[in-house]
């Protein structure tokens, strides 16, 4: 997939059909980023990561976290305080399962990533909850 870097290029709309999305995507980044699934807890790879570098949309390369943000929340799933560049996620309320939640979604793709809860650490106070396989990782070089 090619990634690309500049913000005006990453602000571009992308968007594929549902079978497109299917051709591009794994089975396990297609259920969770455009059937808004969630992975099971403690398996994905990046729960553990620990590496500096950042972390974009499985979707469209959309630079999403960075790993000075991310804390070991104990949920098992990828977790941050803040995106790394705020105009990239949007946030909509989620009323689905009976809760009252706050889904993040990448602005560019309209891929869900996860959801972000109200008791995270300083200096936001939230917790960016985010499936591992809607994020591919780039290592800081
Ligand atoms: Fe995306």
């Amino acid at each position: 997939m090619d990634t690309e870097s500049t913000d005006t290029q990453q602000t571009q709309t992308v968007e594929l059909t549902d079978e497109q999305w299917r051709e591009r995507l794994s089975r396990d980044q297609y259920e969770v980023l455009r059937k808004r699934g969630t992975e099971r807890p403690f398996t994905g790879e990046y729960v553990h990561m620990k590496d500096d570098g950042t972390y974009r949309c499985a979707g469209c390369g959309a630079t999403l976290f960075n790993s000075e943000t991310k804390f070991e929340s104990g949920t098992g799933w990828p977790s941050f305080y803040e995106p790394a560049v705020a105009e990239h996620v949007e946030v909509r309320p989620d009323h689905s399962h009976g809760m009252v939640r706050t889904e993040v979604v990448c602005r560019r793709c309209g891929g869900h990533l996860g959801h972000v809860f109200p008791d995270g650490p300083n200096p936001t106070g939230l917790r960016y909850c985010i499936n591992s396989c809607a994020l591919d990782f780039d290592k800081a070089s």
